[in-house]
This record gives structure tokens, C-alpha cells and sequence, in this order.
């Protein structure tokens, strides 16, 4: 059966513009390689308490992105929560500390967040498209199951350097190329990460982020705990710097954890070597290399009707969150009311 629309990728780009294709009327398929949605809008649990690993809270300042925000059931919209910063360090999104913007995050994690756009969509999960190939009513996707969908008009809301990747599966034609070349000036920035669980009883310190003054190592530490009421236990999220995180890539993830969680220590406290738990994750393409972001997503029409779509945080200005979100929006909105070529 084909597809009316398939978004490839269930993050916060993809999710928002199947949401609006589907309140529209249209029938569209949300194919996602995760077991869950959400994408980099993460969210673990140790022992049940949750953990955000990627965003450490959502913010923004579009009015059509914090209403969507503030309608997530059990939002704390808005919130003051960082309220203690400790350091001076550079926070990977400066702006989300300026006046205008608001700050939300969810006592289930962030990635409910995603988990709400989701809702009504019928999303697939645990499929990872790995060739796209268009044919004469549209397109043909191939996934790493040997699966294969049929759709008419195509979305790919994924990572920039994951789109690019699937981009260059499909055949040579003159209206990738150019976009491939634009994309190609474009990069995202790694983040190599740590959760780490620890017992109530230790020197817990009193601030919920803290950006390491001039360190060349961590980003910042967040207590994540401290967003949790009644929390079991005390969780940090370490992130390693852009740089630093590029460099231990490809690393054992025993080496760079244990070097993060020094890092760490000698920051907070020996105590912060005692792990309960702890978790690595590589954000390969955390987000966009700041400033250098798209001002709108990219809608393509081939010479027999077949339409592309690109979404994701690298296609609306500011990156983050609310671009992505803002990309899928507006990539909606171009499908539903451009006429085909
Ligand atoms: C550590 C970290 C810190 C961050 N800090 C901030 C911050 O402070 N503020 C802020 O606003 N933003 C921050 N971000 C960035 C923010 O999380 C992202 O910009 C945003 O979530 C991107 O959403 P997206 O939908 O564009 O992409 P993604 O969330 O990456 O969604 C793409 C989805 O596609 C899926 N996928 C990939 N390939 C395939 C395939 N071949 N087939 C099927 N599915 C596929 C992926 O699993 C993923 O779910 C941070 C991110 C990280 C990792």
C-alpha cells in the first residue's frame, strides 16, 4: 500500500510536521529507527527516575512553540528551573538565558514532550530506512529489515550528516545536487555524555547546573535530580565540550567515561567517583554548530510531481529544540499549500 506521506524520524521535526499533516486530513506514517520517539529530546530512567541526557530543559521564545510546550500534561511552564548556576562557563545554547525566552520541563522527562506529539500519529518504531529510491508515483524505502514502504510525498526530519547520508542513497538528479552542496557547508557538533546515579546521602552541592569555568573539557554538569520531586537518588549528566568529545569519538566508552567522571570529581567532589550506575552516550551530532542554521526547510518538487521534504533543527534559525520543532511546523505548512509542480 502507498503512503499518502512518510516522515522519516520521529524527533521533534518530524513529529511536529506529521502532526500537522495528519490534523489536516492527510494519512502519514512516521518510520523511526529508536525504540521510542523523541530522538535527541532524550530521556532515560535509573531505577524509575527519570533522566534528560540531551536538552537539559526546553526553551524558547516562538509563541506557537511555547503554547505547544505549555500544552504537555504535567508541563511546569514556565519554569525557573535552571534557577542556581554555578560558573561562568559557555552554556551550549547562550541564549536560552536572555530575557525572552521561557523555560518549561516535565516531571516524566523531557522526551515526553515528544511522547505527546506522538499521540495520535501512527509511528513505526525500530525501523531504520537505509535507501530511498523514487520511482514513477513516488518514492520507495528500504529499511535495514529488508522491509519496504511506498509513499507519494516524502519527509526526512533526521540529523543533518543522517540526512545527507540517505540523501546520497537516491540516484544522482540535478535537484539533490544542489541541495546536497548547500547542506554539505553545514556541520553538527558532538557531545560524548555520562549519567551517573549516586545515593541520597551525598554532599550534594546546592546548584542545578553548573558551566565550568573556562574548562576545555566539560560543557557543564546539570543535577538533573534537582528537577525531580522527592527524588530517590542524586543523577548527574556530564557532557564533554564539542571538541574534546570529537577528538574521544572513537574511543572504548570505558576510557572517555572514566576520564569524564574525573573531570567531574575534581569539579564537585571526590564522592562523584563513587558511582551506583552509570550510563555512556555518544551524541555524535548533538546539534548544530551554533549560528549556522538554515532559515527555512527545503521542499523539492522533481520533473514528475514527487515531492522531498528536509526538516530538523538545522533548518530554522537558532537550532535546538524549537527549531526543529519550527522546521517541521513550516515544512507542514509548505506541503499543504504549495500547489505541485
Ligand atoms: C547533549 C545535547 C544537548 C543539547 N542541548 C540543547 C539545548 O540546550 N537547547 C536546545 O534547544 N537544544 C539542545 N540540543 C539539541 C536538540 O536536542 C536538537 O536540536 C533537537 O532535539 C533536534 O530534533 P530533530 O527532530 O531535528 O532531530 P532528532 O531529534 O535527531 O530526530 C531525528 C530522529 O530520526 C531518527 N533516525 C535517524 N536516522 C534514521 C533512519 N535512517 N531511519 C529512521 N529513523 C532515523 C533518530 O533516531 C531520531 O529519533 C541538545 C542536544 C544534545 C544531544
Amino acid at each position: 500500500m502507498r503512503q499518502e506521506v512518510i516522515v522519516i524520524g520521529g524527533g521533534i521535526a518530524g513529529l511536529q510536521c506529521a502532526r500537522e499533516l495528519h490534523q489536516a486530513g492527510r494519512e502519514v506514517l512516521v518510520l523511526e529507527r529508536a525504540r521510542g520517539v523523541g530522538g535527541r529530546l532524550a530521556t532515560r530512567r535509573y531505577e524509575g527516575q527519570p533522566i534528560d541526557f540531551g536538552p537539559m530543559f526546553i526553551h524558547g521564545q516562538n509563541p506557537a512553540f511555547l503554547k505547544a510546550v505549555k500544552g504537555t500534561e504535567g508541563v511546569i511552564f514556565p519554569s525557573a528551573w535552571p534557577r542556581y548556576l554555578q560558573g561562568h562557563g559557555q552554556p551550549c545554547q547562550p541564549n536560552a538565558f536572555e530575557g525572552e525566552e521561557q523555560r518549561a520541563i516535565l516531571p516524566a522527562g523531557l522526551n515526553a514532550f515528544a511522547k505527546d506529539l506522538a499521540a495520535d500519529l501512527k509511528v513505526q518504531l525500530q525501523t531504520t530506512v537505509t535507501q530511498v529510491t523514487p520511482d514513477a508515483e513516488g518514492f520507495a524505502l528500504t529499511t535495514e529489515a529488508g522491509q519496504t514502504f511506498l509513499c507519494r510525498d516524502l519527509v526526512v526530519a533526521l540529523a543533518l550528516e543522517e540526512t545527507l547520508a540517505l540523501l546520497a542513497t537516491m540516484p544522482v538528479q540535478p535537484e539533490l545536487v544542489g541541495i546536497q552542496a548547500l547542506l554539505g557547508m553545514f556541520a553538527s557538533v558532538p557531545s560524548l555524555t555520562l549519567l551517573a546515579a549516586y545515593p541520597r546521602e551525598v554532599p550534594a552541592p546546592e546548584w542545578d547546573i553548573l558551566y565550568p569555568d573556562q574548562s576545555a573539557s566539560l560543557q557543564l554538569i546539570s543535577q538533573d535530580s534537582r528537577k525531580r520531586e522527592s527524588p530517590e537518588f542524586i543523577t548527574l549528566v556530564i557532557q564533554g565540550r564539542p571538541g574534546w568529545s570529537a577528538q574521544r569519538m572513537a574511543l572504548p566508552n570505558e576510557v572517555w567515561a572514566a576520564e569524564l567522571l574525573k573531570l567531574a570529581a575534581e569539579q564537585v567532589g571526590a564522592w562523584v567517583n563513587q558511582p551506583l550506575w552509570t550510563s555512556p552516550h555518544r551524541w555524535r551530532y548533538a546539534r548544530v554548530d551554533r549560528g549556522n542554521e538554515l532559515s527555512r526547510p527545503i521542499l523539492t518538487t522533481f520533473d514528475n510531481g514527487l515531492r522531498l521534504g528536509l526538516a530538523g533543527d538545522v533548518f530554522s534559525p537558532g537550532g535546538g529544540v524549537q527549531a526543529a520543532w519550527l522546521s517541521g511546523s513550516a515544512l507542514a505548512h509548505r506541503l499543504l499549500n504549495e500547489v505541485r509542480l
